[in-house]
């Protein structure tokens, strides 16, 4: 049964976007992965910084720069509880998850990894888990090995054992696949990577919108994530640094704000987490991103996890009646996301007419160009559900995909 702790009308109520006829039908919005919708409290709330508090932060000592910059810390707060870091200085704020692997690569990365060096990652991951660490080793002459997966799209974990050995420096792998949806076992990934005396990142950026995180349990010495896909704003995001290893690191990128003196004589930086943050940030979108936070915690990690959990299965079990339906990743342990191609017509004409449906998909290789490798294929048609997705919507998605494949065959 779902958990009907909340009302799914209710909160598609909050989503002002929804409410709208796409090519004269109403919008069924299936590309959550790509980024989730916003609530009305967390559009008011960037509208709000712009009509009343806009003002550079941690400089100014006017009224105005005082409320602003009591809001971004506040949502550095609120996002250290959310992730349940130790301290708010472990939370850096960045422009997404593809900054917080880069900050990693280009900071991490150049001071502690060596010719020789391995950086492990997984056949899953994003393109933004995987070319960071191919600069990295074209520059610094380290190798970069990948974890395996088996045909369901399941990291094969004693060849990730195999894997590891002195020479590992970090392993870096995703929470949650973007492309089938895989949840990978990360704390066990973790534990082994630090017994080898490795350090591990982890990429949560399909994960914040759907499981609890616990980076003290998880234990890993960095968590990355994008605020767009927790139903925030674009051009925000969060990476979490263990305090002893950001303190050992060098600064990212130099500007104002990271430095305590500049004089042309040398420079001394800031302390975490303003050393890893040079220049005016995105303001407004973290104030913003706190409401997105809050939404999570008034409808329930657990209740959006059960919901997403009962709309995958539904759409699933509907799905294994469409003519020519052919699932691409059956992971046991899966997030709401489902990829599929349709035997003999190309994802993205699907994608097109669904579209002309009022139906939003994703088509293509998701930035995953080498697990589609792996399946041989181009790509995939993903639909991805959250929290104010409904059955309903989900029947006429399949409804409408049987009407396609009639009228193409
Ligand atoms: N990693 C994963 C697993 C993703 O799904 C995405 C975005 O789709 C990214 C990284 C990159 O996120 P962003 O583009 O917000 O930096």
């Amino acid at each position: 049964m779902i958990a009907t702790a909340f009302d799914v009308e209710a909160i598609r109520k909050e989503f002002p976007i929804l409410h709208q006829q796409v090519n004269g039908k109403p919008l069924v919005y299936f590309d959550n992965a790509a980024t989730s919708q916003k609530p009305k409290s967390v559009i008011d709330a960037l509208s709000a910084y712009y009509n009343h508090d806009n003002s550079n932060i941690h400089r100014g000592i006017h009224t105005l720069a005082e409320r602003a910059t009591a809001s971004f810390e506040l949502t550095r707060e609120k996002v250290r509880d959310f992730i349940n870091a130790g301290e708010a200085e472990e939370i850096i704020f960045t422009k997404g998850t593809t900054e917080g692997i880069n900050l990693v690569a280009s900071s991490f990365g150049r001071k502690f990894i060596k010719e020789g060096d391995e950086i492990i990652i997984s056949a899953l991951e994003h393109h933004s888990n995987i070319v960071p660490w191919q600069l990295l080793c074209e520059e610094k002459g380290c190798v970069l090995k990948v974890i395996p997966i088996n045909k369901k799209g399941e990291i094969i974990f004693e060849e990730y054992l195999t894997l590891l050995s002195e020479k590992t420096k970090l392993v870096s792998v995703n929470h949650v696949s973007n492309s089938l949806g895989t949840i990978n076992p990360v704390e066990e990934i973790i534990a082994a990577a630090h017994q080898a005396g490795a350090k591990v990142l982890i990429d949560g950026a399909q994960a914040a919108p759907h499981l609890d995180i616990d980076v003290q349990q998880l234990n890993c010495d960095f968590y990355v994530l994008s605020a767009h896909k927790v139903y925030g704003p674009t051009g925000t995001g969060v990476l979490f640094g263990k305090r002893e290893v950001l303190e050992m690191m060098p600064p990212y990128q130099g500007g104002g704000e990271m430095i305590k003196e500049v004089h042309f004589s040398g420079t001394t930086f800031n302390d975490i987490p303003y050393k890893f943050e040079a220049g005016t940030p995105n303001i407004g979108e973290v104030i913003a991103f706190k409401e997105a936070l809050e939404f999570v915690d008034r409808v329930g990690k657990e209740n959006i996890a059960a919901y997403e959990d009962e709309l995958l299965k539904y759409a699933t079990d509907l799905l294994q009646d469409v003519e020519g339906f052919i699932p691409v990743g059956t992971a046991d342990k899966k997030a709401s996301v489902i990829s599929f191609l349709i035997d003999g017509i190309h994802p993205f004409d699907l994608g097109q007419l669904l579209d002309a449906k009022g139906i939003a998909v994703r088509t293509g290789h998701h930035c995953t160009q080498p697990l589609m490798d792996f399946y041989e294929i181009e790509g995939t048609v993903r639909a991805s559900f959250s929290i104010y997705n409904t059955k309903q919507e989900i029947k006429y998605f399949v409804e409408s995909l049987k009407s396609i494949i009639k009228m193409l065959k």
